[in-house]
């Protein structure tokens, strides 16, 4: 639990009290203001001869339960008005206002989304994350909070892109909802599973069998490298494989020079000073090692142990 245990208690003391406190009071105020056009001194786009423009402010009048559970409420204040006033056009600000795209998933908000939307079932969550990870379809993004944000990589997006494309009536998200809850049938004996299977599998079937025929193979983007190839002198580029990222020849098939993709620490070992590298068991947990395995047996689960016994 460590500092989290005194945080959470504050947050129920908090809570608590404040529920037993009075209602804040917030004063506001919204003023509307029917405007006419009568010079074109302005020049607006779009021109209408009326636009009503609307401005809110508030001010608390009573703190009540927020003196407990403070947060950031600013007053906002709105200069003197008086109803019917005429009021002059002074100027006009045109101003950029752009929405950020949502944030990338994590693994608990993929899960949500996908509980909310029908897909998946509590005993499959773990798998479904687990198989877009194996297959490199996702990477979690390092630079992005704790490093858990998820990210497609080139071939997740050529997947997703391919699976639209041709495959638009099965990968949608009604379909699979309503699949999941067909399996929960059949699963609980209120259906028979030939029927169900039959049914998506026919013209299942003959989707795939037209997309053989009628798809283009996908150009999945690689990454380049400023590595130059020790055989032909191409640059390098690193490629995902079926066993994850490897470098290969840019100039591949020509060129078939390829080797392992080491992903770099930038922190030395301890034992012989060696490169600290990623790596991963054989059942896909990652650890770090030394690049200089097998003269050297160094490796730890955690950076951060090392960097204890650096010190
Ligand atoms: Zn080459
Ligand atoms: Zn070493």
């Amino acid at each position: 639990m460590g500092n989290d245990a005194p945080k959470l208690y504050e947050l129920i003391w908090r809570r608590a009290v404040a529920s037993q406190m009075a209602d804040a009071i917030i004063e506001s105020t919204t003023v509307i203001v029917d405007s006419q056009i009568q010079n074109s001194k302005f020049k607006i786009q779009n021109k209408r001869d009326n636009y009503r423009l609307r401005a809110s402010g508030s001010v608390l009048v009573f703190e009540g339960f927020l003196k407990a559970n403070p947060q950031a409420l600013d007053d906002k204040k709105l200069p003197e008005f008086k109803v019917s006033e005429s009021l002059n056009l002074l100027n006009i600000n045109a101003e950029k206002h752009e929405t950020p795209p949502p944030p990338r998933y994590n693994e608990a908000s993929l899960i949500k989304t996908l509980e909310e939307k029908g897909i998946g079932r509590p005993s499959t969550y773990a798998m479904i994350i687990s198989t877009i990870e194996e297959r490199q379809y996702v990477e979690r993004d390092p630079s992005t909070g704790s490093g858990q944000r998820l990210t497609p990589t080139p071939v997740g997006i050529a997947v997703n892109d391919f699976l639209v494309k041709y495959f638009s009536t099965i990968d949608d998200i009604p379909f699979t909802a309503e699949m999941e809850d067909e399996l929960d049938n059949i699963a609980h004996g209120k259906r028979e599973w030939v029927p169900v299977i039959a049914q998506f599998y026919k013209p299942f079937e003959k989707t795939v069998e037209k997309v053989k025929e009628d798809a283009k193979r996908v150009k999945i983007e690689v990454e380049k490298t400023d590595e130059k190839c020790p055989e032909c002198k191409s640059n390098l580029v690193v490629r995902i494989g079926r066993f994850g990222k490897f470098i290969s020849c840019g100039s591949f098939p020509k060129c078939k020079f390829s080797k392992p993709f080491v992903e770099k620490t930038g922190l030395k070992c301890p034992k012989d000073a060696g490169e600290i590298i990623v790596k991963k068991t054989r059942k896909g947990r990652k650890f770090f090692g030394c690049s200089n395995y097998p003269a050297c047996d160094y490796a730890t689960w955690k950076l951060e142990s090392m960097k204890k016994t650096l010190v």
